[in-house]
């Protein structure tokens, strides 16, 4: 059997993939595999966006062994039940795509088939009305799980909404307190074996150098040693995303602190409302092709809830994928590998499973082809589903308000999307393959509240009784109320639980 050699560890930034990695890697490896260093540079700074997060987040924390209420006071965070999306399908229609189920499975047909069912015998219940986070997060309250939940239930789930900032300070006490070496300098060279290209070192601006032996590219977009240094391509889809910029700005929060998410369709993108203890943070995300920077300024600053706290921060981006995440000895996260934009908030959790799937496959050999391929295999995979999720959104509507609408409504999409659209249209059902992100019920969520309704219900919908199913979907219907009811206001809970010590502008 062959052992697995020491390793050196060379992490390139310090933004949230940098810290993400450094200190998951340090937990795991228990300094075994050989030393982790970091190097960032203050003068480059991050992207400094990256505060929404999806249930998942809850895993890589307790892996991590952090404690939930001292993370959420530290980063000034508050939770998340689910996303709303405003004018998405219409202008002036809104639904929300929550966590977790709607309601629970009955006989093994998905809740949804019941209530297509109910709906087709006349029963005008929004579907939303069985889902607990629905339920809550229209009513502003937050409790961490239902109170008396039922055996086979809903399954209440959350997720974070915090300052990326501080999410990054918070990780980066945490890894350099495991023994995570952290450089403060700018990268003015990389330097690579003569024999097989390999990267090998890493020279600073103050004269100094790095080597190790695996790098994990977190350098943000500039992908300094995926795509600048290897030449690894990228896979341009603005044909189906074609929202390229975002200005961001934070703005004063009142009071009460909603817990979810809410994106705004405009004429052009969409806008972005982040609430957390301290503030909110607000962005434009549209298409230069079909909007002035001065246009979505003006736009943005005209649907804020609060004061703005600084001038709109413009970014850049185009969507899409590095052709590999790991070539040679180096492996890119976050966005040195790819971006996706933050309509379902999934690029911290692309970060999480990249690194999951390191850790899984921690190579032998670092010249592990076999390993390499299996990477690159699931992380395309995973950006495929998620591409023809964020896409769902945008074709499927009825507005034909602007070009940009007019455009995305008609536009040709991606055979896999095309093929799950028909499949739901024709009796709700959900084509998934065991393993990707978006569960069902998420799926169900986007197709309904983007209008994708379907011809049919599934025949095993009619196995129960129809008086049965009434009395089940009313009881259902009346414990998610009483539990909803009996939770607390989401500030309340913050304020008695996990209330950050410094109001921090
Ligand atoms: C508009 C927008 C909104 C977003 N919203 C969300 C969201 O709500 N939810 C979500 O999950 N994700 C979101 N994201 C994505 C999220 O921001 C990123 O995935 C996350 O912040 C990780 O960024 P990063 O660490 O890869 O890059 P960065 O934060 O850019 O970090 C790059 C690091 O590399 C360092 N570096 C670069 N070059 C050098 C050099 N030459 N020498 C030394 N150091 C160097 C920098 O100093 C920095 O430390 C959003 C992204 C954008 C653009």
């Amino acid at each position: 059997m062959m052992q697995s050699k020491a390793h050196d560890i060379v992490i390139v930034g310090g933004g949230t993939a940098g810290w993400m990695a450094a200190s998951i890697l340090a937990r795991s490896t228990k300094g075994r595999l050989g030393r982790i260093t970091l190097v960032e540079s203050a003068e480059i700074g991050t992207v400094g966006v990256g505060e929404a997060t999806i249930p998942p987040i809850q895993f890589f924390n307790q892996l991590l062994g952090i404690d939930e209420r001292d993370f959420v006071a530290r980063t000034q965070a508050s939770f998340k039940l689910g996303i709303e999306f405003r004018n998405w399908h219409r202008k002036g229609q809104s639904y929300i795509h929550p966590f977790g189920s709607f309601g629970g499975n009955m006989d093994a047909v998905s809740f949804h088939h019941y209530w297509l069912r109910l709906r087709a015998l006349g029963d005008g219940t929004d579907i939303g009305d069985y889902c607990p986070a629905i339920a809550a997060a229209r009513q502003g309250r937050f409790a961490p799980e239902m109170p008396d939940g039922p055996p086979g239930g809903p399954v209440l789930a959350y997720a974070y909404h915090f300052d990326a900032a501080l999410y990054a300070a918070y990780l980066r006490d945490f890894a350099t307190r495991l023994g995570v070496t952290r450089i403060e300098g700018r990268i003015t060279a990389i330097r690579q074996r003569a024999e097989d290209g390999y990267v090998s070192q890493l020279d600073l601006a103050d004269g100094s150098s790095v080597t190790g032996d695996l790098f994990i590219d977190c350098s943000g977009f500039r992908s300094l040693l995926l795509g600048q240094t290897l030449g690894v391509g990228f896979k341009d889809w603005s044909r189906w995303l074609p929202c390229d910029r975002a200005l961001a700005v934070p703005c004063e929060g009142g009071e009460a602190i909603s817990p979810y998410t809410r994106s705004t369709a405009h004429a052009a993108g969409w806008q972005w409302r982040i609430p957390l203890q301290h503030r909110i943070g607000n962005g434009h995300v549209y298409s230069s092709a079909f909007m002035s920077d001065e246009e979505a300024a003006a736009i943005l600053l005209g649907h804020l809830d609060g004061k703005p706290q600084a001038d709109p921060r413009p970014l850049r981006f185009t969507a899409g994928r590095r052709e590999r995440s790991w070539e040679r000895n180096v492996v890119a996260l976050g966005l040195a590998g790819g971006f996706l934009e933050p309509l379902e908030s999934t690029s911290i959790h692309l970060i999480q499973t990249a690194l999951f799937r390191l850790l899984a496959l921690m190579p032998t050999d670092i010249k592990d082809q076999v390993t390499r391929d299996e990477f690159n295999r699931l992380t395309e995979a995973e950006y495929d589903h998620i591409r023809d999720f964020l896409i769902l959104h945008y074709h499927a509507t009825d507005r034909d308000d602007s070009d940009f609408w007019n455009y995305v409504r008609t536009m040709p999409v991606p055979d896999s999307l095309r093929h799950k659209m028909e499949l739901f249209r024709a009796r709700g059902r959900v084509a998934r393959v065991d393993g990707q992100l978006f569960v069902e019920a998420s799926w169900v969520a986007v197709f309904l509240g983007q209008g994708v309704d379907p011809i049919a219900y599934d025949p095993m919908a009619e196995v129960v009784k129809e008086p049965d199913l009434r009395q089940r979907l009313s009881r259902h219907l009346d414990h998610v109320r009483r539990s909803v009811a009996g939770m607390p206001m989401h500030r309340d809970f913050i304020n008695r639980h996990c209330k950050a010590q410094e109001t921090a502008a």
